[in-house]
């Protein structure tokens, strides 16, 4: 039996340059992981047998899992006669633009490696996440990362700012689908913002981070549902702090450079709304520095 951590991640960026003809977006964003973690449980079965449990009830525990489908994917790349019971322990909510079934799929491929031993490089783990979603891959590494392309095109990130986020996960139910389906033309861009971001995160500019970050999506999403426009409103008129969106939303966001500065912020949050977390940033989850990636 062996467990890993699968850690949620919020876009710091997230700039849409335009729709591709294949359907997707060109996407520039500034991603981050966050010590906000489902536990993922891995147990080894006979060869074809692909099982799953999970503590939310809300997922699918089928094929439609992502983590389900990272499994059946890592065996057949590997060739590796075996199975898998894969155990969810939930605390990401879903489909909350946290990037919870991500990180699951990316924690099953790193289990698995490790449980059989099959000696993967980190970029041919991200190289089989990328056929699952284009997430994936950057849960593989976890960390910092610039996300290009449909997202799955990475440059790791170095950087020592360990900022502390209060996330607010509102009850509402948002298609990231519908929020792309949403964008129009005034929306797209040619300067993505990414640069700005990694340059003050560098540069340990803790105080203009906040004002920095920046989501494309956040004004589809707003301008859809007029309700998280209110309730970022509220969350912005109780922390006297920029509010943000993560990935489509519908998680809401404040930035504190200090455990003092977060846990006020939480405090009087957690006077007006349910399902308030406090988190920090976490670096990646590779010991050895990713071959494809670059250090910046
Ligand atoms: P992203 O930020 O990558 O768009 P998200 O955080 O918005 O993702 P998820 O929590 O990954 O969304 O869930 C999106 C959908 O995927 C859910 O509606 C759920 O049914 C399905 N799903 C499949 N596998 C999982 C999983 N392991 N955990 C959560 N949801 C999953």
């Amino acid at each position: 039996m062996l467990l890993n951590r699968a850690y949620a991640k919020i876009n710091l960026t997230l700039d849409v340059l335009h729709r591709r003809d294949d359907g997707y977006h060109e996407v520039d964003m500034v991603m981050q992981s966050i010590d906000l973690s489902d536990l993922v449980w891995l147990d080894k079965r006979p060869s074809g047998e692909i099982t799953l449990d999970s503590s939310s009830p809300g997922i699918p525990t089928d094929d439609r899992n992502l983590a389900v489908q990272a499994a059946k994917r890592f065996f057949e790349h590997t060739r590796t006669d075996a199975g898998v019971h894969i155990q969810l322990e939930k605390h990401i909510p879903v489909a909350a633009g946290l990037a919870g079934g991500s990180s699951d799929a990316a924690a099953v491929l790193r289990g698995l490696n490790e449980l059989y031993e099959t000696g993967l490089t980190l970029d041919e783990l991200a190289h089989i996440g990328a056929q699952i979603g284009s997430d994936v891959p950057f849960c593989v590494y976890g960390g910092t990362a610039v996300a290009r392309g449909r997202g799955e095109r990475l440059t790791r990130i170095v950087h020592g700012c360990n900022l502390h986020v209060v996330l607010i996960h509102p009850r509402l139910f948002v298609s990231t689908a519908d929020v792309y389906q949403g964008l129009v033309p005034s929306d797209f861009t040619d300067n993505p913002r990414s640069g700005d971001m990694v340059e003050k995160l560098q540069a340990l500019q803790i105080d203009d981070i906040p004002s920095t970050v920046s989501n494309t999506l956040q004004r589809v999403t707003f301008r859809m549902y007029p309700e998280l426009q209110a309730l970022a409103d509220k969350v912005a008129a109780v922390t006297h702090h920029p509010v943000h969106m993560s990935g489509s939303g519908p998680t809401l966001f404040c930035l504190a450079a200090t455990a003092g500065q977060a846990n006020r912020m939480y405090n009087a949050l957690r006077g007006v709304m349910k399902d308030v977390y406090i988190t920090r940033f976490v670096s990646g989850e590779g010991t050895s520095e990713p071959e494809e990636m670059k250090s910046v």
